[in-house]
């Protein structure tokens, strides 16, 4: 096999563990039906595994080495299509129909964990804007910190804005952990399976690009009493009075609120606005 180093640029940590492999195949419930979209095949430990299940694979590889490799790797396989690029700077929609003939309906990769935000973003949308055809089901692995916020629930440390947003999009599951071991070369922290079944579509907010604002504004400084945090959209008696209205503290801060209770707050508040601040928050 020819030899190629892991590039740190690229966050390149070859999954070695053939346990954890097995547990993210068996996350992604496979089948013979799905046609599945993967980012990052790197030495295709993974990518091998999925073309053996599933009736296409649809591969984005940034790095030209890895992915001369992996043509020459995979040549005999007729379900893969294998594109060289940034998942990043691609074009989703058109990737998804024009590359994949049939658009992908599950994701299913070990990711590079320093663009595990804009991977999430992309793959779910955002509050304000949800993908318009959300995929099935997302499994990834990820670094074990990013996994236990997605999941996390209020008045944990681990709870914060990235919890909210990612799960009014998607039902978030934590699979199993890990361990930095399972990878060449072992990155510094322990890495996590986490499964997302995107809502389809995300309901809730009669007003998602407030809820998307209110939250990020509530978490920005997180030890802050929400009353201070959103004084410049609610005066601070009024969210008080609301506050409690929803059974929590007066003095509650971002990471008391549930997702329900986030929603909630956003459509009493949104409901009393004045068009004047609709205007200057640029809605
Ligand atoms: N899935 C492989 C490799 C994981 S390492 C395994 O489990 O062993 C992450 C992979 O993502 C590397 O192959 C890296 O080159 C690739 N990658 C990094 N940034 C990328 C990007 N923006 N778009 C597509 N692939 C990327």
């Amino acid at each position: 096999m020819t030899k190629i180093r892991p590039r740190k640029q690229f966050g390149q940590h070859w999954l070695r563990s053939d346990r954890a492999l097995q547990r993210i195949l068996a996350a992604a419930d496979l089948s013979v039906e799905d046609t599945v979209l993967e980012i990052g095949p790197g030495r295709g430990v993974l990518t091998r595994s999925l073309l053996d299940r599933v009736k296409s694979l649809l591969a984005i590889e940034i790095d030209r080495d890895l992915y001369s490799f992996l043509q020459s790797e995979f040549s005999g396989k007729n379900n893969l299509r294998l594109v060289q690029g940034d998942f990043l700077g691609l074009e989703l929609e058109k990737l998804l129909t024009e590359e994949a003939g049939i658009p992908p309906n599950k994701v299913v990769a070990n990711i590079p964990y320093n663009i595990t935000g804009p991977i999430l973003e992309k793959l779910l949308g955002t509050i304000a804007q949800p993908n318009p055809k959300p995929f099935e089901l997302i499994v990834l692995l990820v670094q074990k910190e990013v996994a236990d916020r997605l999941a996390a629930q209020p008045n944990s440390s681990a709870y914060g804005g990235l919890s909210v947003r990612v799960q009014y999009l998607a039902q978030c599951e934590l699979i199993c952990t890990v361990p930095a071991g399972a990878f060449y070369p072992p990155p510094k922290v322990d890495s996590a399976v986490i499964r997302l079944r995107p809502y389809h579509p995300p309901t809730g907010a009669t007003h998602p690009a407030f809820l998307d604002q209110l939250v990020r504004m509530g978490f920005a400084t997180r030890r802050k009493m929400l009353r201070n945090n959103l004084k410049s959209v609610v005066e601070r008696d009024r969210l008080s009075e609301l506050l409690q209205q929803l059974d929590l503290n007066p003095q509650a801060r971002a990471e008391d609120l549930s997702l329900s209770q986030w929603i909630n707050l956003s459509n009493l508040l949104e409901a009393e606005r004045s068009p004047e601040q609709l205007d200057r928050l640029g809605y």
